[in-house]
This record gives C-alpha cells, structure tokens and sequence, in this order.
C-alpha cells in the first residue's frame, strides 16, 4: 500500500479545497490523484492566466511527489469540461508579441502536464473545446461520457485564431494528418461516439460512472493490465502521414478547401494550415511551438479576430435574452405547437420544431398542400441523415412528431399556433378569427408575417395580449434569427414564452418594434432595391454581385433578389416604402421582371438563369427588360460605375436605414441591430457588425459621403438626423 503525503491524503469524495474558493479541488487515494476543475461562481471552467497559474503549481508538485502514481482530471460542472481559454484575456491582447507570450505560456504550461511521469487521464463530460481540448490532448489518455453535451474539438477559427496550446501539434498526431487538419479548420466540434470512432478518445462509458470508470481504468494502466486500444490507420492515411510529400499533398488539398470557404478575409486557417505543414513530424513533439506560438501571436492582435470575438459576445448577449426589456416575465412552457400554412415556411419551421422534439400540427388548406409541406419537411430530415447529423432512426421519429391536417380541430391541445400562411393581411386576420374560436385561452398566437403590422393584424382579435409576430428567415432550418414583435397589447409573458421557445429550437431571438421591416428588412430592402437602381443605370448584374460578395456578404444582393423571389422582394418593399413614407421608391426594373414572369429562381429565371445549383447572370435576356426601362423612365446608360461607387451607395443604403431604426427605436440597443443583420443577412461577421464598420468609417465621414450622393442621386440618401447628430456631436454608433 502506497504512502501518500498528508497534503493529498484525504478519503474519496471528500474534496479539498486548496484555500476555499480554488478553481482546481483535488483529491488522492492510494497513489491516484483527482484533479478537478470547478471554476468558483461561474457555470463553465476556462483557461484564464490565474487558472493556469494554479493549473501549473499543481503539476508542480504532483510532479515532485513520488508518491503519485497517476492523475484524473474532471470536471465538477453539469456540461462543461473546459471550454477554452478566457476570451475576455484574448480579446484585450494587443500585440502580436504579447500574443505570442500568452500562447507560450500556455504550451509550457502543458508540456510540464505532458511530461509528467505518471499516466494522465482525462475524463471527459461536456464541452471540451479550445483550450480544454489542448489540455486534454497533452493528458496520456482520454476517456469521454456517453452524453449528449460531450462535445471534443478546436473552434479558435471561428475566432479568427488557432489553437495555441499545442494544438496544432498535437491533433493531426493523435486523429491523423487529414482528420486533424479538418477539425482544425473548420472548427467542428465531435461528439462521444465520433472521438472514440477517430481515437480522440481512447474509452467511452455511461456519463454516471465517468470518474469509477477513469479510476478503475487509470489502475489498470499504472498495473499494466489495460493499454491503449489499438486503431487501425487507414493505409492511405499512413502513406500521407510518412513522408512529406504526402503532408505537403495533404496541405495542399486543405488549402484549396479553405480558399474557396473562408477566402481572404479570413486568414486563420491558412495561417494554421502553414503551421501544421512546418512543423507536421518535428521531434521532440515541442519543436514545433515555438512557429505555432509565432503565428497565432500575429493573429491574436488581428482586426480580423476582434471583429469575431465581438461577434462572438454578441451570440452570447443574444442567448441572454429573456423578454422585454425592463419587463421580462416567467415563459410559459411549449409542448405541442400547430402551423398554419404548409408552404415553405410553414413546412421548415414545422421541421425545426419537430427536429427538438416537439409535436407540430402542420394544417394547410388542401390534402396537395400539406402533403407539400410534409414533403419538404421530410427532405430535410433526411438531408439531416445525410450530413449525419442525426441517425435515420431518429430522424423517422421525428419526422412523426408532425402530424397532417386540413382541419383546424386538434388546435385545443396547442400552446402555440404560429401562422405562416400568404402574406395577405385579410387572409391572416380571417385565420386569427378561426384560431382565435378554437384555442383555448392559455395558447399563445404568432404570426410569421415578413412586413405586415402586428398592431394591425391584431385589430379586431380577442386576446390581442397573446399574439406577437414571430419572424423565421428562410431557409428556417439554416436562418440562426428569428424577430419577436410584440404588438401594443402583447402581455411581457407572452414576449417571454416566444423568447424561450424560439431559444429551444436553437435561434437566436431579437426583440423588435412593430415598425415597417422590422429590422432586417428594413435595412435589406433599400440595400437590395439600390442594386437594381445601379443595373438600370448600367452596372452588370456580375459586378454589382462581386462587389458586395467581395466585400464578405455570403451573396451579392441580386443573386439573393433571385433567391427569396422577385415578387416577394419588390412587393415587401413596395409595402414597406408606402408605409414609411420614404423618399425610396422600388426600382423598376423589378415591376417589369415580374410581368415577364421572372421571379426568380423558384421559376428558374430572374437576374440569373438557374440549371439546378449552377447559375448564370442572364445578361441577354434582360437587355430589353432593361431597355424598357431605361426609355420609359428617362435614364442615361453611365459607363463609369466604378466598384466603389457600388460599394459606397449599397453599404451606405444600409447605414443610413439602420441610423434610421436607431432613431425610431426599432431595437432598443446598437448591439441588437448588429446581431439582427449578422444573423439575419449574413453581413460579414469578420467586419464586427454593419455598425462597427460604419463606426471604423466615421460618422463624419459617412454624413459627407451620403450628402455627395444625394447631389448626385436624390434624396434618398439624405443623411438621417439621427446620423448627422453622431457627427455632429462627435458620437459613434455603438459610443465606445
Ligand atoms: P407559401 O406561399 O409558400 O405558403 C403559404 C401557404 O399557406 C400555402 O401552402 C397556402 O395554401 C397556405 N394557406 C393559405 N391560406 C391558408 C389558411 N387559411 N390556412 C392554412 N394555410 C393556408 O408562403 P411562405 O413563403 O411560406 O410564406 C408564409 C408566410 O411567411 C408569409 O407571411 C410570408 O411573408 C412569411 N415569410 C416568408 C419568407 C420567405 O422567404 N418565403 C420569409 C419569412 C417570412
């Protein structure tokens, strides 16, 4: 029996703190020592520089304790192993040398972990991402918990960083070259089954019996009756692996992969890509480091990596979330929803409910138009399949939760009925009148309406306090947005049932004011009807595309016309510029698309012409529509419409609308309306926010660039007052 030092004696279970509020208990019999993170006052464990100190004092002296034979380490959280360095620490890192030391310190830090000379396991429940999966990594042995919340990978890129912990070094050695390379640039997280399947793992029991199960199994180890599971390489693995020109090969294939998904406003995976290529084999494993470090410093300090960390904290502020703001109430609980309208939307948010486990009612008007919508619904469970998000299995359970109709009975045992049906508003009043007569009076009502006023759908309903508008964007399954909008006589207990719900299905709510757009179309419509200005005047629909994917949209703004539908474009913002009474009118080139029956490419012809997943712009045949156009409104062909000029009137469109939602109060905070259009359009997350970029521009600047664009193009670029008084006053937008 092995003597231990009274400082790690104590029983099983019996944990000591090392003084009270220590982020690391640990614990020791006969010669095991636990080592458990438990991060005081806060619901995840992180890596912060005072944790690692600590971390580092640990390692100290169980290395110098002879009567350690081996250490666990766990985590005292519900879902959390280690999630990763602090980032509120990688956000303030200035320097590229600054950065460099702090990923130094990290990978020292482990190494002394790794060099340990007894055997370390790491037990594995929950979040085990960045920084907790570098630490894992440098641990001799993983073993993870069946859970669902057991997730394993290195999401830094989404950071605009790469792991720096030895990460880089270590992955592509334990999962191989290939795999490794994939999980570190794209930033994927795996779950229990897929690490044990790659060998991230090396065991996988019940959740209950992870810390019995590592004791039990770290025994074995330190007694030689247990080694490693032995995992087959794939050959083609091992020849990549073996020589480099199969690393360079494999390099070489990654980066391509990454050129066409990140480009080049992303640069961290390239960056990463070059660092594993150099140092891929280097011995001792160490060697490599010291570049690892390097290049993540020169990242770390990058516009690049605060913009993402930014909007990463947006997310966060996002999930927090709980109704309105100053009159959050308690969230009724949804447990069995209908939906009326089984078009495309009725169809896709029916699947996302379904997708978390909730019974939907998916009622359309006719037999043709349900089974449509089940048909839709069906296709995306089965592409869920194929990605292997979900096994058939569960996917055919699911997919049972939606249950058919044509009639609106059954409606009485729904806590929620969300209508999705044609965006007419007598046709969706009529339909609130037929729900309202057979829900009972606890079910809450939503409309999925895209710009009709909620104030007035909910005109002559009999609990207007219960309905809301509850904005999905298309596609639903793959939108993370989703705008509430309380009426006048929405209760705050409504607001917060739709906040909670739209939570479990996994999107991100923004509270907003019942005003024409709300806030992502209002903003889009103007930024997408400029557009079709500049291809009246004559830019080609190729250019102004390239300008704005260029500039990081994920597509130009006449490529998504095609994409929602022409029709569906032109009327919301014939709609919405009537009823602001705006300056802006809808350019009318879309009016004569639409007689022409070029909606887009549900008919496989709008600005483009559409062969499945290949498009190209239609340049010849809308010369005439063009022509048209051009003669019966009087407008010059210009030959000089330069990229900037694209640029400057679409971004500046959309500055000035959502100077103009701050004004009116749309959100009631900057930070919301970054969110609405990061999540909602798409507006490059690598810019920090529509906002922050307007901020890097200047007030100023822009109040003198909108003014010399009114000169030359009319007043609908006339600077909002709520614009001129940040210039004026010497504010920016988010006033930090
Ligand atoms: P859609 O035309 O694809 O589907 C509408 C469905 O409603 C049709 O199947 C129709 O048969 C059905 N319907 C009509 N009257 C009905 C009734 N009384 N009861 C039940 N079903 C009825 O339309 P969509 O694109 O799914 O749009 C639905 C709503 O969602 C609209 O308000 C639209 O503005 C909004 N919206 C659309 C998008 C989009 O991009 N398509 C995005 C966000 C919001």
């Amino acid at each position: 029996m092995l003597k231990i030092r009274p400082s790690i004696r104590p029983k099983f279970n019996a944990h000591k703190r090392l003084p009270e509020e220590e982020p690391i208990k640990q614990t020791c019999t006969d010669g095991l020592v636990v080592l458990e993170f438990d991060l005081p006052g806060e619901k995840i464990n992180k890596l912060s520089a005072s944790v690692l100190e600590k971390f580092e004092r640990v390692i100290d002296e169980l290395r110098d304790d002879s009567a350690v034979q081996g250490v666990i380490i766990i985590s005292a959280k519900e879902d959390i192993f280690v999630a990763g360095a602090d980032i509120d620490e990688i956000a303030a890192i200035q320097t590229s040398s600054e950065g460099e030391a702090k990923a130094a310190e990290g990978q020292r830090i482990f190494r002394k972990l790794e060099q340990l000379n007894v055997p370390v396991l790491a037990a594995i429940k929950g979040a085990c991402l960045g920084g907790g999966m570098e630490l894992a990594l440098a641990c001799d042995y993983r073993m993870v918990a069946d859970h669902p919340k057991t997730q394993l990978g290195l999401p830094e890129v989404n950071l605009g960083i790469f792991p720096g912990f030895g990460g880089t070094q270590r992955l592509p050695r334990v999962v191989g070259l290939s795999r490794g390379l994939q999980m570190i640039l794209s930033g994927n997280a795996v779950d229990a089954k897929n690490a044990l399947k790659i060998g991230l793992a090396d065991w996988m029991v019940p959740a209950e019996k992870l810390l019995n199960s590592a004791i039990e199994v770290l025994r074995k180890v330190i007694d030689g009756t247990i080694t490693r599971p032995k995992r087959r390489r794939a050959f083609k693995d091992k020849l990549i692996e073996s020589n480099p020109i199969g690393v360079s090969i494999a390099c070489s294939v990654a980066r391509n992969q990454v050129a066409s998904r990140a480009g080049k406003h992303y640069p961290a995976p390239l960056k990463a890509i070059n660092v594993i290529e150099k140092t891929y084999g280097l011995n001792p494993l160490g060697a490599g480091d010291a570049i690892e470090a390097r290049e993540v410093g020169a990242l770390l300090c990058s516009e690049t990596s605060k913009n993402l960390i930014r909007v990463f904290r947006l997310s966060e502020r996002g999930k927090k979330v709980r109704g309105l703001p100053g009159a959050a109430a308690d969230a009724k609980s949804i447990n069995r929803v209908a939906i009326l309208g089984a078009g495309t939307m009725g169809a896709g948010i029916a699947q996302i409910t379904a997708y978390r486990d909730i019974p939907v009612r998916l009622r359309d008007v006719s037999e043709e138009a349900v089974a449509r919508g089940m048909k839709i619904a069906g296709k995306l469970f089965s592409d869920a399949v194929k990605k292997r998000k979900m096994s058939a299995r569960e996917s055919r359970q699911r997919m049972s939760l939606i249950s058919p109709a044509t009639e609106l009975k059954g409606l009485k045992i729904c806590d929620l009925v969300i209508e999705a049906v044609v965006e007419e508003l007598a046709i969706k009043k009529k339909v609130f009148n037929e729900i309202e007569q057979q829900v009972t009076s606890d079910a809450m009502i939503a409309s999925n309406t895209s710009a009709l006023s909620i104030n007035k759908m909910a005109e002559d309903m009999l609990c207007p306090e219960r309905f809301l508008g509850m904005h999905f964007f298309n596609p639903p399954h793959r939108m993370p947005l989703v705008e509430i909008i309380p009426g006048n006589a929405t209760s705050a207990e409504t607001v917060a049932t739709a906040v909670a719900f739209v939570k479990r299905l996994g999107k991100t709510p923004v509270v907003c004011a019942d005003r024409p757009g709300f806030v992502v179309n209002r903003i889009l419509l103007p930024y997408l009807n400029e557009a079709g200005l500049l291809l009246q005047e004559g830019a080609a629909v190729r250019e102004i595309d390239y300008v704005m994917t260029d500039f990081g949209m994920p597509m130009g703004p006449l490529e998504l016309l095609d994409e929602v539908g022409i029709d569906v474009g032109y009327k919301a913002a014939a709609c919405m510029f009537t009823e602001l009474k705006k300056v802006h009118n809808p350019a009318a080139i879309f009016s004569v698309f639409l007689a022409a029956g070029r909606l887009g490419r549900k008919v496989n012809l709008g600005l483009y012409s559409h062969d499945g997943i290949l498009k190209e712009p239609d340049t010849e045949g809308i010369q005439d529509l063009l022509q048209i156009v051009r003669e019966s409104e009087g407008i010059q062909v210009r030959s000089d419409i330069s990229a900037e000029e694209i640029e400057d009137r679409l971004i500046l469109s959309m500055i000035n609308e959502a100077a103009a939602c701050l004004r009116e109060e749309v959100v009631p905070d900057p930070e919301d309306l970054e969110l609405a259009m990061i999540f909602g359009t798409g507006f490059p997350p690598f810019r920090g926010g529509l906002l922050k970029f307007a901020d890097s521009m200047g007030p100023a600047t822009i109040v003198d660039a909108l003014e010399t664009l009114q000169v030359k193009h009319g007043d609908r670029f006339a600077p909002d007052p709520y614009l001129i008084t940040l210039a004026q006053s010497g504010n920016t937008f988010l006033g930090r």
